[in-house]
């Protein structure tokens, strides 16, 4: 619970509202009160659903829904039967709306809750026609919007992290961890829906040998201008790693298996006419190779990779393709 957010405000606004309407389950069924009986237990079974949904890894989005649509069920059938009760729900109705849903959509059902609260506060002469039910409204949307103003930060910034997560500190280009999620992804899809999906590996010839003539620091940027590079070179569908060192994946989504290498070549080409480190053209060799049906992540990888080592051993400075099946043990 404490790692996700949602599922803690879920947990305990559901959890209250059951604690809250349970009793009155037993309670209106022992008066003989059927029709608000059945009501009560509507909105607790549905509350229980939500919470068991939630907990064994269910659409969150969805639980949120029901369970702001169930509160706030609940919270007028409250004010309506037991007044003042309900009246003072909606505070934590309005908090977790704002929270647990999107912005327009929490805007939309929090205006309508307060609004029917309100309205049936009024009506059943809990609260008094003038100032007693603008207080009540006006205090109401006032939580209401500090809560989607916290929310929304929340939420951006969780965003932020997410990001900085998943990105080298050096070059800005997606890391080893994302990028072993977006391959994983991607076997999935290709298992699901045949996508296509090639990948390369990029390794920087004699990286060391720059390093050593013009600084760390030139080397340092050696990669920034290699990612910049690709991820100018690249298609939009198209993503560039960092996998560790000076060693970079391009994955390419949707292409073709004979155009593989030659996208690989151009990439090859245009990093030996462009980059350079200090006054020395700067070359890499790479291996690339397509996803097979039913291949996982780890052996494409390992077969592009048998391909780079084979491009090496060539000379460097080159593109070699991977062999289908078993990835090659490097000599
Ligand atoms: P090869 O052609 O066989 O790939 O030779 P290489 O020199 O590129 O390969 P090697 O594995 O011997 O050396 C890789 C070098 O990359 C060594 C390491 O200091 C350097 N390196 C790794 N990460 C960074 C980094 O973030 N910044 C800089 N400046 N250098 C790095
Ligand atoms: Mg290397
Ligand atoms: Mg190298």
């Amino acid at each position: 619970m404490r790692a996700d957010f949602r599922l803690a405000v879920l947990t305990l606004l559901c959890g209250s509202a059951l604690l809250g309407v349970l009793p009155f389950v037993w309670f209106r069924f022992s008066q003989g009160q059927s029709a608000a009986g059945i009501v009560d237990l509507g909105i607790s079974v549905v509350l229980l659903g939500v919470i068991v949904h939630a907990w064994r890894g269910g659409n969150i989005d969805t639980a949120s829904r029901a369970c702001v649509l169930a509160t706030a069920a609940g919270c007028i059938a409250v004010t309506w039967l037991a007044g003042m009760a309900g009246v003072l729900w909606t505070y934590p109705l309005v908090l977790g709306t704002c929270v647990l849903l999107g912005r327009g959509l929490a805007i939309a059902l929090a205006s309508v809750s307060i609004a029917a609260i309100a309205t049936v506060a009024v009506h059943t002469g809990v609260l008094l026609p003038g100032s007693p039910v603008v207080m009540f409204v006006a205090t109401s949307v006032l939580a209401g919007v500090l809560s989607l103003l916290f929310a929304e930060r929340a939420r951006m910034q969780h965003a932020k992290l997410e990001d900085l997560a998943a990105r080298d500190a050096l070059t800005g280009a997606l890391n080893r961890r994302a990028m072993n999620r977006e391959l994983q992804l991607a076997v999935e899809a290709n298992q699901r829906h045949a996508t296509a999906f090639g990948l390369a590996i990029l390794d920087i010839d004699h990286f060391k040998r720059v390093n050593d003539s013009h600084g760390h620091e030139a080397g340092d940027q050696v990669l920034v201008d290699l990612v910049a590079l690709l991820q100018g070179a690249v298609r939009k569908l198209d993503q560039v790693y960092r996998m560790g060192g000076e060693e970079f994946v391009v994955l390419f989504t949707a292409v073709d298996a004979p155009a593989l290498p030659g996208l690989c070549e151009g990439l090859r080409a245009r990093i030996e006419a462009q980059l350079h480190g200090g006054d020395d053209p700067i070359t890499v060799s790479i291996g690339c190779a397509m996803l097979q049906r039913g291949e996982d992540s780890g052996s494409w990888l390992a077969r592009a990779d048998a391909a780079l080592y084979r491009a090496k051993r060539a000379g460097r400075n080159r593109v070699e393709q991977a062999t289908a099946g078993a990835p090659a043990q490097p000599a």
